[in-house]
């Protein structure tokens, strides 16, 4: 009797992330049958629009593109399938099968989620209203519209100083609203305090954006006094934190906060759709090859 065809999709990855991009790279130069999911049709997740990737342990200046095409670049070469698609459902029976948003199902041995997250949104009126005009998430794109005009960004971590500082070699003046003290890392406190443009709204959180035809200013709610006030600008940053992309997970590897949790060993969780994820790039590589090698051992072994 024929033998059955090997399962053309040992592993798979969900996300093309730097985590799930390493994964990938890495599970297929072991030898593994790999396939990469990736619903956005662009690579890099989160760094995708990032234009200068602090924190890398090698010289030179790489931005997420750099990164994430070179990376994809490997991937291809050493035989990854790369799939465009979201996957909307995984289902942790007997038999891992992943369905993607067109219905059809993967049946994989191992699955790598690498789903990331996806930056909060403030939730206030005018927020939807004026995005792409005046509301933008992505500072070295949209910077540019805003040169020497004033621009809030909202948030105090890395990842918003680190777009306030893109957008201080721009704007007129940057207005950080924080609701808490900066929990941006030292590093980048110090750039930013060595920026003379950049001004800090504390206690505060955006409530509304203003406008009519585009962004005019922001409406401010002080958390400790309770004060309402407002405050001119052309634009507007939100970096308020991320939310990890679980949706398609069962409930039972969802955690409150939303984060991924996994019991089972077929079903590793990398980057930034883990709760304990550090929060560096070199930090979602690393854990995207350990991943590829817990996956490849646990074939190996048959297990
Ligand atoms: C503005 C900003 C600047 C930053 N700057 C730096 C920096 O300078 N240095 C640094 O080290 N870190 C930086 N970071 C942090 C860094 O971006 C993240 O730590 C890193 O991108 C996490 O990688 P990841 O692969 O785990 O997830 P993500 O980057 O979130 O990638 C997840 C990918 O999965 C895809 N996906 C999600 N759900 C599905 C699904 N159901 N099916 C298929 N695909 C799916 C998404 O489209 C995405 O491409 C920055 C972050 C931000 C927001």
């Amino acid at each position: 009797m024929a033998r059955p065809l090997k399962n053309l999709c040992e592993v798979a990855v969900i996300g093309g992330g730097l985590a799930g991009l390493s994964a990938a790279r890495h599970a297929a130069r072991l030898g593994r049958l790999v396939t990469l999911f990736e619903s956005s049709g662009i690579y890099g997740g989160q760094l995708a629009t990032v234009d200068h990737v602090d924190g890398l342990p090698v010289p030179g200046a790489f931005s997420g593109q750099d990164l994430a095409i070179d990376l994809l670049e490997q991937c291809r070469k050493v035989g990854v399938q790369v799939i465009e698609a979201q996957i909307d459902k995984l289902d942790a029976g007997e038999r891992l099968v992943l369905t993607d948003w067109e219905g059809q199902a993967h049946t994989p041995e191992a699955v790598i989620v690498a789903s990331g997250a996806t930056l909060r949104k403030l939730g206030v009126p005018g927020e939807e209203q004026f995005t792409g005009r005046g509301v933008s998430r992505c500072a070295s794109c949209d910077g540019g519209f805003y040169r020497d005009m004033d621009v809030v960004v909202v948030g105090g971590g890395d990842a918003a100083v680190h777009e306030a500082l893109v957008l201080a070699r721009m704007s007129r003046i940057v207005i950080m609203v924080c609701r808490s003290p900066l929990k941006a890392s030292r590093e980048y406190i110090n750039r930013l305090d060595a920026r003379e443009n950049v001004r800090f709204v504390w206690d505060s959180e955006v409530v509304e954006v203003l406008g009519e035809m585009k962004v005019s200013g922001v409406r401010l709610h002080n958390v400790v006094s309770g004060a309402e006030s407002e405050i001119a600008a052309s634009g507007v940053f939100p970096f308020i934190g991320v939310e990890p992309n679980t949706m398609f997970l069962p409930a039972a590897m969802r955690e409150a906060s939303g984060h991924m949790v996994s019991r089972d060993p077929r079903i590793i969780a990398v980057g930034a759709v883990r709760a304990d994820y550090g929060g560096m790039a070199v930090q979602a590589m690393a854990e995207g090859v350990d991943a590829a090698q817990a996956a490849h051992m646990m074939l190996r072994n048959g297990a």
